[in-house]
C-alpha cells in the first residue's frame, strides 16, 4: 500500500467506524455466533500474493463484526465497561503511526515525557496527593497495561522492599504472604501464583458489604506472626468486581500504622476513576488513600473513555518500583540514564517496550476536560439511580447490596414465597440463564458469600435513561417467566 492507497483506505475506515457507532444500537449486544465459526470462513493459509485492501475490509464487515460483541452498545451492562471515545481512538491511531518501544527516554524523549505530564493530570484530576505526582520526582505514576500487571509489578517492588528491610532479614521468601480478601479480584491470586508466594484470603462479612475490616486484618497479621509467616502485601480493593464493595482503608490504615513492612496497594481498577468527582471521594476513601497507599491503580480503559489500555499505576517511592526491576544490560545503556536525568519506563513495568498509550489519555483528557469527564462518571451513577429505584419499586427483584457508584447487584426474590438459599440459587440461575441468551443487552452474573446474584454495570458512553428502562423491563419480564416456570 502506498501513501496515497493508505490515505484512500484510511478514509473508508474512518468511515466504516463513523457508520458502526451511529447504528451501535440498532446490533444485537452479543455475537450469536457458535464456537469455531470463524476458521471455515478463512483461508487455510495466508495468501501468496498481496491482496486488495478493499476486500481486506470488505472481510472485517463480513466475517470479524459477526463475531464482535459490542461493548460499547448502550445496553451493555456485563462485567465493568470498556471505554471507547473517538478522542481515544485518534490518540491510538497516532501512537500507531510512528510506533516506538519507548523503553528509554531517548527512544523517543516525547513518549516518556507526555506520559510524565499526563499521569500528573490524571493524578491532579482523582484528587491524588502531591507524593503519587511525577514532578515531585520522589513518587510518579506509569502506564500500564491492566490492573492485573499494575498488582504483579507492586507485589514484585513489595516483596523487594520487604526483603531488603533489616528488621526483616533473613526472610525465606516461603514464608512471605500476601493479603488479598475472598472478594479481591483473581489478579491477587494470579500474582501470588506468577511469583510463587502463599495468598491468603481474608473472609469479609455481607454485614460489612463484603468490605475488609481493620480488625479481620489485624487478627489475621496476629495468626501468621504466631504461626512464622510474614505478611508483606495487602491488595486493597476500591470498588470490588462482584458488588463494588469499598475496603475500609481507614480502618486498615490504622491497623497498618503497626506494621510499617506491608505494602498497601489500592486496586480500584473500576471506582478509582470516580474520584474525579469530589463527592465520591470520602464514600471512596480517597483521604487514606493519599495518606496510607504505597500504591494505586485505576483503569481509565474501563469507566474512563480511553481505549483499551490505560491502567495508570501510581507508587509512593517510584525507587521502590525501579530497585525491584531496573536490570541494564550495556545495549540498553544511555548517557542520560546513566546520569539519572531522565526516567527509563522500562525499569517501571514489565516488559521492555512498551506503546505510546499517554497520547491517547492527552487526547481525552483535552478532549473532555475535567468538566465533561465529571459529567460522564456522573451520568453513569445517576442512571445507576434510576435502576436502583426502579429495582426499590419492584415486586419481584431485590437488591443484594446497595447500588455502588454505577454497579447494582440484585437476584429475584419472590414474594410471600419461603425459599431456602439452595432453593432462590437455582431458580436465580435460571433466571440468570434467560437474561444471558438475550441479544437485546449483556449482563453478568456473580455470587456473594454463597448467594447467586446478577450485576447490572453501567458505563458506556452511549448509554441513555431509556436504555437503563428498557433493560430493567427485559430484565423484570425474564424474571416473571423463570419464576413461572419455576413454579409450573
Ligand atoms: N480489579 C478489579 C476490581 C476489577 O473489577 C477488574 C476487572 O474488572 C480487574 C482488577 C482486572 O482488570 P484488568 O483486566 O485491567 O487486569
Amino acid at each position: 500500500m502506498d501513501i496515497e492507497q493508505f490515505r484512500k483506505a484510511g478514509y473508508a475506515a474512518i468511515d466504516h467506524i463513523c457508520d458502526y457507532y451511529a447504528n451501535l444500537d440498532k446490533r444485537p449486544v452479543s455475537s450469536s455466533v457458535k464456537p469455531g465459526y470463524l476458521a471455515p470462513l478463512l483461508p487455510t493459509a495466508a495468501p501468496e500474493e498481496g491482496e486488495d485492501f478493499a476486500a481486506i475490509a470488505a472481510d472485517y464487515g463480513r466475517v470479524i463484526e459477526q463475531g464482535l460483541t459490542h461493548w460499547q452498545h448502550p445496553s451493555f451492562f456485563a462485567y465493568f465497561p470498556t471505554a471507547a471515545s473517538f478522542e481515544g481512538i485518534l490518540g491510538d491511531l497516532y501512537a500507531t503511526a510512528a510506533p516506538n518501544p519507548g523503553f528509554n527516554w531517548s527512544c523517543s524523549p516525547a513518549c516518556t515525557e507526555l506520559e510524565g505530564v499526563v499521569m500528573d493530570w490524571a493524578a491532579q484530576l482523582l484528587g491524588l496527593d502531591t507524593a503519587f505526582h511525577n514532578a515531585a520526582g520522589v513518587g510518579g505514576g506509569a502506564l500500564q497495561t491492566t490492573a492485573s500487571e499494575s498488582a504483579l509489578i507492586a507485589t514484585v517492588a513489595a516483596r523487594e522492599r520487604f526483603l531488603a528491610l533489616p528488621t526483616q532479614s533473613p526472610s525465606k521468601l516461603e514464608e512471605l504472604v500476601l493479603y488479598v480478601t475472598t472478594q479481591t479480584h483473581s489478579l491477587g491470586l494470579k500474582a501470588g501464583r506468577v511469583l510463587g508466594l502463599q495468598v491468603r484470603a481474608l473472609e469479609v462479612r455481607a454485614e460489612d458489604k463484603y468490605a475488609l475490616r481493620g480488625a479481620a486484618l489485624r487478627q489475621a497479621l496476629e495468626e501468621d506472626a504466631a504461626a512464622g509467616r510474614r505478611p508483606f502485601m495487602l491488595i486493597a480493593t476500591v470498588g470490588t468486581t462482584s458488588s463494588g464493595a469499598v475496603d475500609n482503608l481507614p480502618e486498615i490504615q490504622a491497623v497498618l500504622k503497626d506494621h510499617p513492612e506491608v505494602w498497601l496497594h489500592v486496586d480500584a481498577a473500576w471506582a478509582g476513576i470516580a474520584l474525579c468527582c469530589p463527592e465520591t471521594r470520602d464514600a471512596l476513601f480517597l483521604d487514606a488513600i493519599n495518606a496510607a497507599a504505597d500504591s494505586f491503580c485505576t483503569n481509565f480503559h474501563k469507566w474512563g473513555l480511553v481505549n483499551f489500555d490505560a491502567s495508570t499505576l501510581w507508587v509512593r517511592d517510584r525507587k521502590s518500583l525501579t530497585d525491584a526491576l531496573d536490570i541494564t544490560p550495556p545495549f540498553l545503556r544511555t548517557a542520560h540514564g546513566d546520569a539519572g536525568t531522565v526516567v527509563d519506563y522500562r525499569n517501571w513495568h514489565l516488559a521492555l517496550g512498551r506503546r505510546f498509550r499517554s497520547l491517547k489519555l492527552w487526547f481525552v483528557l483535552r478532549g473532555f476536560g475535567a468538566a465533561g469527564f465529571r459529567a460522564h462518571i456522573r451520568q453513569g451513577i445517576a442512571l445507576n439511580a434510576t435502576f436502583g429505584a426502579l429495582l426499590a419499586a419492584s415486586d419481584i427483584l431485590t437488591l443484594v447490596t446497595p447500588p455502588a457508584l454505577a454497579l447494582t447487584v440484585f437476584r429475584l426474590a419472590p414474594p410471600d414465597r419461603d425459599l431456602d438459599l439452595a432453593a432462590l440459587n437455582t431458580l436465580n440461575a435460571s433466571f440468570f440463564a434467560r437474561l444471558a441468551v438475550r441479544p437485546d443487552l449483556a449482563i453478568t452474573q456473580t455470587v456473594l458469600n454463597g448467594v447467586f446474584c446478577v450485576r447490572f454495570a453501567i458505563g458506556a458512553a452511549r448509554t441513555t435513561e431509556a436504555h437503563v428502562r428498557a433493560a430493567f423491563d427485559v430484565i423484570t419480564e425474564e424474571a416473571r417467566t423463570a419464576l413461572a416456570l419455576w413454579e409450573s
